[in-house]
């Protein structure tokens, strides 16, 4: 509803004629529903976190989708960013309304393109998903960098501050392009606009033909340089490459041609771009009630005290303004600087003329610089206005510009915040006003999100290091602001959840289906988005969802939340689960335990905070539901987060609230589902109907007893971990490639939870070699490969296929063999017995070899023990005792896989006695992600899948310790790679250990999606 000023300066409600349409969806989602319909052509190419626009363009370009005037969608794809802006600037120069959709080095690799789009008048618009560029180090998620590296190019620019936003800005920019003959690019913040679901009003299809018109109108020229150009009306859009009326654009132009084009360019075109851009938004605001302006204040008219922003920042600064008005009294308004070209110098002049102080928070840095862009902007254009002012009523040096007195102009202070999706929570922009009072600190630059010095930390490697940097600059503390506590100020009535999953276990989607599905049955504001690195492969992924009736204006990660589902069933062992779960919140928990093993399998720590906040736990074999219903196997993965959507509607409080019964609730998920996978067919959405129907009936709750925690218990979970062999090295030089080094500053605080530090290797980020050995997969597989020794013929497939090298072969010899299980035994103790008849035992079990047939080298050394046994004249407490030595041994290698194989032993024998080896295929536990490949490619069956239990998980690192006992691979095995023999020389030298440790890291495919 608008309020409009009638004749008789009166006001009355007026409806827009095109209030939108009540939906929910992300930000690139709004960008593909304006552009496939207002739009006719787009080059892009794919790249994070751009790509869902593109692949949403191709999509509905595929499935024959008309624009708004009725005509079908163009698409290409070339080889890369530089020849998209290309392909987009062709289809444009050709009368198409065009497209692209790009971020970070896929803007910096078109950038050159874009000077030329502006040379030739084009008017097509780039969406960007702005994102961090390639600096120390890759990042793929939100930052300004990209949006800012296109500042000199003459495209006009735009931010949208939310997902809402981002929909409307994208019409307005093809509105404005086309009045104003030149290209425009509208951002969106990666990741935290663009994958982020929200409720808006998606505009109408009528109004989009109706604000943007059909390409091919002709339309009076909006310009006196048009008219004089084109003729009193030309085309919407022009066709500036037409065969029937030739003209070359972009020639070659020496010294005495170029200058006057650039020169022309500004009053004939760039000047009319301000004024084009207002008519634009006024028009749309007519017709939609949704106002935008070029620079947008909140609370600003008696403001004193401002934040500045641009993107999603902006509606999380204004929730802060709101707060700390109510709170404390204090007048703070926000300015929201929608468009950064042109630079809307007349209207940010007025807004912050006479406030107190101004800080501007960018999400971006550029440190060579007298400052961050935004800021810089902002100061020029305030000092051009103070030269206005001392023109005091003469002629205006500046004319649009006010007239500011010097004692007008705030304080300005600067913030750098959110590089990479680095998260900002409403507390950090409270400390960024306090730092502005009077009693504040006055810091001028700082960082928030970040802390160079961990005040109060208990590591006494971090004190020290940090100790040392202080000597050398003992103002760091200062370079970061950091919050004492958090601030909630999400509404009253807001239901918080956050999902902690794997990467490719479908957590995301389920979450999506969470908020979608409770969005349209129970009509809440909905604010939900994903966070995950770009590392796939079977990382930790969490998924924030929050249901409110009012609208939701935070986007950061919760700090407090009500409902917590865990399709990870190890959560605990890479994050903890439980954090700001709210008193007598829901935790739901994947588990095929019986209620009684679930609640004993918690740490001491966490079963006293579920105690104590009175939280009620669930448990859900979602991986069995996802089993028994998925029609394909492939699917299980995916479809045991599914399950959990079933969970979230029983446990969650939304349908006790909104008096949701079963029937409603299901329908409303069945035509989530139909939406969402009805294109696959409609057995897909019948086996995920299924499985969510059963995480709704088959979550059962753990009773939670009484019982008492010692205090010793819950500290012992704090302690830092032990460096991984492969790491430790003695004498490793110091640097960037010390291991050791990066063990404690890096690893072990991501070991217990802790961000790393900004320090001087944090500035160059280099990772010594090696350190991917600190990953573990453990908890995050459920199957590994088991070995049935009988049947390995030492084919060589399995250690030379395996993308993780995780699990290698070696060849030792019998006796090696035995000493080895003689030092893992030991452990502290003495085994001289056994030792100085290991000789003897070795030589009885090659003769067992020999003579029978071969099933595990346990039952062989269990027999030629036997045999030996009998053999020495030894008294009976002599032998008793060598029994127990014996049998301590003998637990090392029942269950350690050793072959004896053709091309190992017998050949080997064949050649020379004692010379056979015996081949072990043992499972790496910490690299194997379990994806079965290597069971797939024995074709002797002696691989088979097991489903890891809590045994064999143990067993698996009890043999690994006997692997890493094992010296390496002798030469005379590596020889071997005759045909005959069936040995390679790869698979030859994938037998050294040597060799085999060089590929610690593995492939970096995600699982799931096997990407
Ligand atoms: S386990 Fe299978 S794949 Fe591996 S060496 Fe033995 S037979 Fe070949
Ligand atoms: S299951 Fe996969 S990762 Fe594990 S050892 Fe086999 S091939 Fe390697």
């Amino acid at each position: 509803m608008i309020k409009r000023k009638n004749k008789k300066n009166d006001t009355q409600s007026v409806e827009p004629r095109y209030p939108g349409i009540q939906t929910a969806m992300d930000g690139s989602a709004a960008v593909v529903e304006m552009e496939t319909a207002g739009g006719e052509a787009a080059g892009a190419y794919p790249i994070t976190p751009s790509t869902q626009m593109g692949e949403g363009w191709a999509a509905a370009r595929a499935a024959g989708k008309l624009n708004v005037n009725g005509r079908p969608l163009l698409f290409f794809e070339p080889e890369g960013e530089h020849a998209a802006a290309a392909v987009t600037a062709g289809m444009s120069m050709t009368g198409l309304r065009a497209t692209n959709f790009s971020s970070g080095q896929g803007i910096a690799y078109m950038h050159e393109s874009l000077y030329a789009a502006v040379g030739k008048r084009l008017t097509y618009v780039l969406n960007v998903a702005a994102r961090a560029m390639t600096k120390h180090a890759l990042n793929v998620h939100a930052g300004h960098d990209d949006y800012h590296a296109v500042d000199d190019t003459g495209f006009f620019q735009l931010f949208a501050k939310d997902v809402q936003g981002i929909a409307d800005l994208n019409l307005i920019a093809h509105r404005i392009a086309e009045l104003a003959l030149n290209p425009g690019l509208v951002a969106q913040d990666g990741f935290l606009t663009s994958h982020v679901i929200e409720t808006l009003r998606l505009p109408e299809r009528e109004l989009i033909r109706e604000y943007l018109g059909d390409p091919a109108d002709m339309i009076e020229s909006p310009t006196p340089a048009q008219k004089l150009t084109f003729g009193d009306t030309r085309r919407r859009i022009p066709e500036m490459f037409d065969l029937d009326y030739p003209a070359l654009l972009g020639p070659v132009q020496n010294q005495d041609s170029y200058m006057q084009g650039v020169a022309a360019q500004r009053p004939f075109y760039f000047d009319h771009v301000e004024a084009l851009t207002d008519q634009a938004m006024r028009e749309f605001e007519e017709l939609t009630g949704r106002k935008y302006e070029r620079a947008t204040g909140y609370r600003l008219d008696d403001a004193e005290w401002v934040l500045v922003g641009q993107g999603s920042l902006v509606s999380n600064a204004e929730a802060v303004a709101d707060y700390l008005r109510e709170e404390r009294g204090l007048k703070v308004g926000v300015l929201d600087v929608t468009m950064f070209r042109p630079f809307p110098a007349d209207r940010i002049t007025k807004l912050l003329r006479g406030k107190k102080g101004v800080t501007v928070l960018e999400r971006t840095d550029q440190p060579l610089a007298v400052d961050n862009p935004l800021l810089r902007e902002i100061r020029a254009a305030m000092a051009k206005a103070v030269e206005t002012g001392r023109a005091n009523g003469g002629h205006a040096p500046h004319p649009g510009l006010p007239s500011i007195d010097a004692s007008d102009v705030p304080e300005f202070y600067s913030a750098g915040f959110g590089f990479g999706s680095r998260d900002l929570q409403p507390a950090d922009l409270v400390l960024a006003v306090e730092n502005m009072l009077p009693e504040g600190i006055g810091q001028r630059f700082y960082y928030l999100g970040i802390d160079f010095i961990r005040e109060g930390t208990n590591l006494p490697k971090l004190e020290i290091w940090q100790e040392k940097l202080l000597d050398a600059y003992p103002d760091l503390a200062g370079k970061a602001l950091i919050p004492e506590r958090d601030i909630n100020l999400l509404p009253k009535d807001a239901i918080t959840l956050r999902i902690h999953s794997v990467g490719g276990w479908g957590a995301i989607t389920t979450g999506k289906n969470v908020v979608l599905t409770s969005h349209e049955l129970c009509g809440y504001h909905v604010k939900a988005n994903p966070k995950y690195g770009s590392e796939k492969k079977g990382q930790p992924t969490t998924f924030y969802g929050i249901l409110s009736h009012e609208p939701v204006r935070l986007n950061g990660e919760l700090q407090s939340v009500n409902v917590v589902l865990s399709p990870d069933p190890n959560v605990f062992g890479n994050s903890n689960p439980l954090a700001g779960l709210e008193p007598g919140g829901v935790f739901v928990i994947q588990s095929e335990r019986s209620p009684e093993e679930l609640w004993a399998s918690f740490s001491p720590a966490a079963r006293q905070l579920i105690r104590e906040r009175n939280i009620r736990v669930f448990g859900l074999d979602a991986f069995k539901i996802a089993s028994e219903e998925a029609s394909d196997p492939e699917l299980r993965y995916r479809m045991q987060g599914t399950a959990f959507l079933g969970a979230f509607f029983r446990a969650s409080p939304v349908m006790e609230r909104e008096e949701l019964d079963e029937k409603t609730l299901f329908e409303g998920i069945r035509e989530q589902i139909q939406k969402k996978f009805g294109h696959l067919g409609e057995r897909v959405v019948e086996d995920n109907v299924r499985v969510i129907r059963r995480g709704f009936d088959e979550m059962y709750e753990v009773e939670i007893p009484e019982e008492t925690v010692v205090g010793s218990e819950v500290m012992a979970e704090a302690a830092v971990g032990a460096i991984p062999t492969l790491m430790d090295h003695p004498n490793q030089l110091p640097g960037i490639g010390n291991q050791g080094r990066f063990w404690e500053q890096v690893c072990s605080l991501c070991g217990i939870d802790q961000d790393v530090i900004a320090d001087p290797f944090a500035a160059i980020s280099a990772i010594p070699a090696a350190t991917s050995a600190v990953r573990d997969m453990s908890d995050i597989r459920f199957e590994v490969p088991d070995f049935i020794a009988s049947k390995c013929t030492g084919c060589s497939q399995c250690w030379t296929q395996c993308p993780d090298a995780a699990i290698p072969g070696v060849v030792n010899s019998v006796e090696d063999i035995i000493l080895s299980a003689i030092r893992t035994a030991q452990n502290g103790a003495s085994l001289d017995r056994i030792q100085s008849v290991s000789g003897n035992l070795a030589r009885e079990a090659r003769k067992v070899l020999k003579a029978v047939p071969f099933t595990t080298f346990g039952d062989t050394v269990s027999t030629a023990y036997k045999n030996l046994v009998e053999k020495l004249p030894w008294d009976a407490e002599r032998k008793k005792a060598l029994d127990e030595e014996f049998a301590a041994v003998y637990s090392v290698l029942a269950d350690f896989p050793l072959a004896k194989t053709v091309p190992f032993f017998d050949v080997q024998e064949s050649k020379e006695k004692g010379a056979g080896g015996l081949l072990s295929i043992t499972v790496n536990p910490e690299a194997c992600k379990g994806c079965n490949i290597c069971v797939d490619v024995c074709a002797d069956g002696a691989l088979v899948t097991a489903h890891q239990t809590d045994e064999l998980l143990d067993q698996l690192r009890r043999n690994w310790v006997m692997w890493e006992n094992l010296p390496d691979t002798p030469d005379r095995f590596i020889n071997i790679r005759s045909i005959e023999e069936g040995i390679g020389v790869l698979p030859s030298l994938l037998l050294k250990k040597e060799n085999y440790r060089t590929m610690a890291g593995g492939d970096g495919a995600c699982r799931g999606c096997r990407r």
